[in-house]
């Protein structure tokens, strides 16, 4: 990822643990601590092998259990990993490192980002969502109004995919990864996008496909945020779907539907929006809705919540200003554009969305 003044490499790999031997030698020997900030369920998992790749290099990791997935992002376990790590001596020369999905990506970031006004941290994401979360440098935790509303643009030192970490995620947390890698095919490149809606693999990847999948989605987002890390313009194009699909997450109840589950939502939502701005029509966004549901995601929040539900959540996004709404659509798959969308055509669109997936 070629961002000035902080250029990082992604690595997706077996045993890519190996590099903090070799390449992140220095890295990591060179910090004074070394704090781990865990999901405690993935560390029940898989916590050893990355300890080991650690003590091997003769470093004894601190480590910070956190709750599994989106209950870490709140600002009480942001708070207890400051005071955690102050009391273990940590200084602005200690080093952490994310282990878990997004979730735990987006804390550790924060933490990393604002212990003495910020130290290096290393990304180990442990889900397929994270090609996502884990590139790019935001970073995140929710507050009770709003999902991600309060963090900060944190670059990692390094993001080291161990795939074979992929072989434990639940189906659902497959789908959900699954979501944002259509999201980059999306808004990038329509061969691409054809090829993910016609294959027949797609809810159950071989970890091979998968990795150069990914491989794929990493490029898409790292060329994008080399150009805008701060979002003042194209950057906006990976918020696809996310709009109404955070929305869906919040009204849910965070952890009601995952992220991705919800983002799937949002994205059918979009191209509906995008049928009356483009060359979407009726026929892809139907198609889209069929390829969801035939790959076990759900669309029963839009059949059980009302419009102005989602409303509520859809005028905090980030992208809403001046009391406008934002959407990005697509001219066409990988031609995304922004557009402001007024509360009518939401509205309209909500029952056309309700109307197709009954
Ligand atoms: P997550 O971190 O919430 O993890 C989901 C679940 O999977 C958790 O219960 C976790 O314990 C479990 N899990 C993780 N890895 C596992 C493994 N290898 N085996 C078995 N179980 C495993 O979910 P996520 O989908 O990775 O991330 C979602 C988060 O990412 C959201 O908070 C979202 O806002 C954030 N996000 C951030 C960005 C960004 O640019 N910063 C982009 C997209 C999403
Ligand atoms: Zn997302």
């Amino acid at each position: 990822v070629q961002i000035k003044g902080h250029s990082y490499d992604v690595h997706i790999d077996r045993n890519v643990y190996d590099l903090f031997s070799s390449d992140y030698y220095s890295l990591i020997t060179n910090a004074d601590h070394v704090g781990i900030i865990a999901d405690e369920h993935v560390a029940s998992l898989h916590l050893a092998l990355l300890k080991e790749a650690l003590n091997s290099c003769g470093v004894q990791p601190v480590i910070k259990l956190v709750p599994a997935g989106e209950q870490c992002k709140t600002l009480s376990v942001y708070g207890e990993c400051h005071s955690f790590f102050l009391k273990e001596g940590f200084t602005r020369n200690s080093i952490l490192i994310a282990f878990g999905g997004g979730a735990v990506g987006d804390l550790t970031g924060f933490v990393a980002a604002t212990f003495m006004r910020g130290i290096r941290f290393i990304q180990c994401p442990t889900t397929i969502l994270s090609h996502d979360s884990a590139v790019g440098g935001k970073t995140a935790i929710n507050m009770p109004e709003g999902k991600n509303m309060v963090g900060s643009f944190h670059q990692p030192s390094a993001v080291l995919f161990e795939t074979a970490l992929f072989e434990t995620l639940p189906p659902r947390e497959v789908r959900s990864g699954m979501t944002e890698l259509i999201k980059h095919a999306f808004i990038s490149d329509a061969a691409w996008s054809e090829e993910l809606l016609s294959n027949d693999r797609f809810s159950s990847p071989s970890i091979d496909w998968l990795s150069s999948e990914l491989l794929k989605g990493i490029q898409v987002k790292a060329d994008i945020v080399a150009e805008d890390e701060f979002e003042y313009g194209k950057r906006k194009f990976l918020n696809f779907g996310h709009t109404f699909g955070h929305a869906v997450e919040a009204v849910c109840g965070f952890g009601g539907l995952s992220h991705g589950e919800s983002v799937m939502i949002g994205m059918a939502y979009s191209l509906l929006l995008s049928e009356n701005f483009s060359e979407i029509n009726s026929s892809i966004t139907n198609r889209f809705i069929r390829f969801s549901l035939s790959n076990g995601y759900s669309f029963a929040p839009v059949r059980s919540f009302k419009f102005e539900d989602f409303l509520q959540y859809m005028k905090k996004d980030k992208k809403a200003s001046f009391g406008q709404l934002n959407f990005v659509l697509l001219k066409n798959f990988g031609h995304p554009f922004v557009q402001a969308v007024t509360e009518e055509e939401c509205e309209n669109a909500f029952y056309e969305l309700q109307k197709r997936v009954e």
